[in-house]
């Protein structure tokens, strides 16, 4: 199939009536010819690469295999040895998948508007570098297709026996819980059908939430129950649990995204690579594992 023109000046951009084939090129880490494309009206020379995230990657073959490893509770440091790539490749490449899961996010919510009837969501606590400096990841799912519908990970100031030592260590640490909130339902918010049910726990930060974003809604809010052993704590060991498809996910994401396992020791080094790590997931999560 002939790309279109990637030149924005030019007269025939995104369209390719002036677009023929122009040569090939060798593309060494493929090791195979990759055919190249000229647009007579502007002189650009292009290939299908051009202005997608892909280009300039070397490695690309690996990229599949990566995403189902990250996906599937492997370490960063375990997928670079198993690959045969650098670390830091896996790194960088962690970026480009989420950028690709975000992407294709976006789409899926977009195609989802006013179809969600049934929303639960509620907050994971995970934390970086050490245990003195906390996260918390809030979690919208669909309840009736168990679609993960948005991520959000945000700092909290630590809580209970470790807060004190935690300020002396790092100093005060801001408690952001709400503006993650508030970014997962900024996103999450055109999805909800007009007489949609809202289900969460008794946290105080959430009903004014659903009050400001969901109008109209009924909130149901229930008592956390006691954690089992099994799914690491989310698992309750209640006969019935109202909250059991968020309760099930928050368990898959612990299983499956190597450093939310507890008690591990791989943990995340930064927060914002949590974030990434868990659309990676999200994507994986709707597009394949669902489907
Ligand atoms: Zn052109």
């Amino acid at each position: 199939m002939t790309p279109s023109c990637p030149q924005q000046t030019c007269s025939d951009f995104h369209c390719k009536t002036f677009v023929v084939r122009d040569g090939r090129f060798y593309r060494q880490s493929e090791a195979r010819f990759i055919q190249r494309f000229r647009c007579q009206s502007c002189g650009k020379r292009f290939s299908h690469a051009t202005g997608t995230l892909d280009l300039h990657q070397k490695k690309r073959r690996v990229n599949p295999r990566l995403r189902e490893l990250l996906c599937s509770g492997v370490s960063m440091r375990r997928c670079a040895r198993l690959l045969k790539i650098h670390r830091t490749t896996v790194e960088r490449k962690l970026v480009y998948l989420a950028r690709k899961a975000e992407l294709s996010q976006q789409a899926f919510l977009a195609s989802l508007k006013g179809q969600v009837r049934e929303l639960q969501f509620d907050d994971l606590i995970t934390s970086e570098h050490s245990k003195l400096k906390p996260l918390t990841v809030s979690l919208a799912v669909d309840a009736d297709r168990r679609w993960i519908l948005g991520v959000e990970v945000e700092s909290l100031a630590a809580f209970g026996t470790r807060a004190e030592l935690s300020r002396k260590k790092y100093g005060r640490r801001p408690t952001r819980h709400l503006e993650g909130l508030r970014r997962l339902f900024t996103n999450i918010m055109p999805t909800i059908a007009a007489g949609a049910l809202v289900e969460s726990d008794e946290h105080k930060n959430y009903p004014p939430i659903v009050a400001q974003f969901l109008p109209g809604r009924t909130h149901q809010s229930y008592p956390g129950g006691r954690g089992a052993i099994v799914g690491q704590g989310e698992l309750k060991k209640l006969r019935y649990d109202p909250l059991f498809t968020l309760n099930h996910t928050c368990a898959m994401l612990r299983a499956n995204i190597n450093r939310l396992i507890r008690r591990t020791w791989c943990t995340t080094k930064k927060a914002e690579m949590l974030q990434r790590h868990l659309m990676i997931y999200v994507d994986f999560h709707n597009q394949v594992y669902l489907k």
